[in-house]
């Protein structure tokens, strides 16, 4: 009908945050958004009301925002330096800032791939919006697996993908660390093939979930010009409704993502919350204890579960599989789960269940054990 629209975005679907939508009718009458990774809590009451105060007093609405992003590529580079064990010195030229790490994809894919000239590679199961955002600048996505028992990258696959893919050759390669869904950090194999990669192929390294993983390269971008580590304001620091990500790399390769981006990509409100959250990281930071005390209590009770495979987990979130799953069983259970009340999300033959504060994660296995005493 639109015939003004490019042929190949007919076959997209969107990225859908909760695919079975939030409304439904839980019986409880309340719903546990479990399926997207949030931090269960928001920001304290006080540092809203300090964003409040600036709004009021310190942001002109008439004005476009700091376009420059300096004073909060500063407060980044700080915290970046400081929350690394090694000293790697990253200063404020190598931090580009996105709405959203999700901007911060889709500049890479344009600065490396448009123009026929380069495909990605991923590891499935992994976060999807590579593969979409891809898929929507009509770049193609060359895929490989992980093996069944720990989700490690099929690294024979991928050598052989980054070198028999011609037309067009793969010009980045996606992985996540720890991994979503599966909720794993690379292994020392992984990274030792990512330090091998040739330096005509870009390197992304999204370390959305560092705060919960506490495992980063970032002492080792010095040495891989090639390499670009992703972050974001979204998890550990609460600010999924500010849409702030940033990207860390060499100065040449930030330039060009500064490049690319729009001019005012960040509006004032996000920015200022981005560097109120800088300014109180040690405060907010200190309740990452608590969710990780969370996540050991839910994983055990999942663990219980005759029927529940469940893996280890590096992040905010648990991947478990249902043993012996009869087709359709999953999406049942989904389902039956969003209406006792819990949403989590259906990936690939899975669940992940994000870590909640500690009365939905209770109610979280008790409507799993409900669920499944059931059948
Ligand atoms: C949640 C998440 C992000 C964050 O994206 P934003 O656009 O910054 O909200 C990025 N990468 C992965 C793997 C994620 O899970």
């Amino acid at each position: 009908m639109l015939h003004f629209i490019r042929s190949d975005l007919a076959q997209l679907t969107a990225y859908s945050p909760h695919p079975g939508g939030t409304t439904g009718q839980p019986v409880t009458g309340t719903l546990d958004r479990l399926d997207t990774n949030e931090n269960p809590l928001d920001l304290p009451t006080e540092l809203k009301q300090k964003l409040a105060w600036v709004y009021q007093h310190e942001m002109e609405a008439n004005r476009y925002p700091d376009g420059s992003h300096g004073a909060l590529k500063a407060a980044i580079a700080a915290y970046v330096n400081e929350s690394t064990p090694a000293p790697c010195g990253i200063t404020p030229e190598q931090i580009s800032v996105g709405n959203g790490s999700d901007e911060l994809i889709r500049s890479i894919l344009i600065a490396t791939c448009l123009r026929g000239e380069g495909a990605i590679l991923v590891a499935n199961p992994t976060f999807s919006m590579y593969a979409i955002t891809a898929h929507t600048l009509g770049i193609p996505v060359v895929t490989v697996g992980r093996s069944d028992p720990d989700f490690a990258i099929d690294l024979t696959a991928a050598q052989s993908a980054l070198e028999q893919t011609h037309t067009p050759p793969i010009r980045v390669v996606f992985v996540v660390h720890p991994n979503s869904p599966t909720a794993n950090a690379l292994t020392s194999a992984e990274l030792d093939w990512l330090r091998q990669i040739p330096s005509h192929v870009l390197v992304v390294i999204d370390e959305a979930y560092f705060e919960f993983s506490q495992t980063s390269v970032v002492d080792e971008l010095a040495h891989h010009p090639n390499w670009v580590i992703l972050r974001t304001f979204s998890k550990a620091f609460r600010l999924a409704s500010h849409r702030v990500g940033y990207a860390i790399a060499n100065p040449d390769l930030i330039a060009i993502l500064e490049k690319i981006r729009l001019p005012y990509n960040l509006p004032a409100f996000s920015l200022a919350a981005a560097q109120l959250v800088m300014e109180h990281r040690q405060q907010l930071l200190a309740d990452i204890a608590e969710i990780l005390a969370e996540r050991d209590r839910l994983g055990q009770g999942l663990t219980q579960h005759p029927r529940l495979r469940v893996w280890p987990s590096q992040a905010n979130f648990i991947y478990v599989r249902l043993r012996d799953a009869v087709d359709g069983e999953l999406s049942t259970l989904c389902q039956e789960l969003k209406r006792r009340g819990t949403l989590v999300r259906h990936i690939s033959d899975g669940l992940r269940i994000t870590i909640g504060t500690a009365a939905e994660n209770q109610r979280t296995l008790a409507h799993l054990q409900a669920t499944l005493a059931v059948r």
